[in-house]
């Protein structure tokens, strides 16, 4: 299967958001595709997971409307996600303040990134903590936000030196899109984004400075540094985080995966949300 991940800013009116959901997401069910696809007046942004032959066409019908498209292209045995949707939004990356339009920035090539990473520049990494949490940007500073909407809060009370050459980066490309018009709107006067993301990075320059594994929203959890689904990571049954602890159930005595975080509270080492639910009840009874 392949999957690629894409977005455009160009602008579309209402009543073509709502002739390409129809279109788009037709041409998605008759051709067994998965994944997710959001529609706004501001673009479009998705990934999607198909067989080669379909994957051509949807790249085809995509270009169609929006022109020459970055695709960032992976690979994986079977479909990466439960279902097809294509669903309207106010915005194709939710960072619900109005007054932050992405506008044609400075960005970076993976090649013009590793010649300036080395310079005097700030890195900061625009995703979030269960992301950061398994790979990240060398020297990259971690804004700690649980989710995208904290990222302007951040960018605000950041307190870097305004003419601080500032290098962000995020999965695919599309939040440092918004990301740095944030840190501009909070006085940053120089600020670049990595082109196409971690996973146009890791296509170009594998095992360098990108250390770790690169958290995709669906059933890979991650990919490593050949963009190949991960083999260390799976979802924590307590929190949806990435864990990659192997663990033998207390409860059930079956061997499952959980992160660490979950692994020291006091449900520790349960394989399932049920097994914990259980195994928290027998506790009560003990004490009890
Ligand atoms: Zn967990
Ligand atoms: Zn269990």
């Amino acid at each position: 299967m392949k999957i690629t991940a894409f977005y455009s800013f160009k602008a579309l009116t209402e009543d073509e958001c709502a002739r390409l959901r129809d279109a788009l997401h037709t041409f998605g069910e008759e051709h067994d595709m998965r994944g997710l696809v959001l529609i706004a007046t501001e673009g479009i942004n998705g990934t999607v997971c198909a067989t080669n032959d379909v994957m051509t066409l949807w790249k085809k019908k995509i270009e169609e409307h929006f022109g020459d498209m970055r695709w960032n292209d992976s690979e994986a045995e079977t479909h990466v996600f439960p279902r097809w949707f294509v669903k309207i939004r106010p915005e194709i990356v939710a960072i619900k303040k109005e007054e932050i339009v992405p506008q044609e920035s400075h960005y970076l090539s993976p090649t013009e990134w590793n010649a300036m990473m080395h310079d005097d520049v700030a890195i900061i990494d625009a995703r979030n903590t269960y992301e950061t949490a398994i790979g990240m940007f060398e020297k990259a500073i971690d804004p700690k936000t649980q989710c995208f909407q904290e990222f302007a809060d951040f960018a605000s009370s950041c307190d870097l030196p305004k003419d601080k050459k500032i290098l962000m980066y995020c999965t695919g490309g599309i939040r440092c899109e918004k990301a740095a018009v944030a840190m501009e709107k909070a006085g940053y006067t120089n600020v670049y984004q990595l082109k196409g993301g971690i996973l146009n990075y890791l296509k170009e320059s594998p095992n360098t400075h990108f250390k770790g594994e690169c958290f995709v929203f669906d059933h890979r959890v991650s990919v490593d540094q050949d963009l190949k689904p991960s083999k260390r990571y799976s979802l924590c049954p307590h929190c949806g985080d990435p864990g990659d602890l192997s663990i033998t159930c207390v409860q059930c005595g079956k061997s499952g995966i959980i992160c660490k975080e979950c692994s020291q509270k006091d449900y520790q080492l349960t394989c399932s949300k049920l097994c914990k639910h259980q195994f928290m009840g027998l506790q009560k009874r003990v004490v009890v």
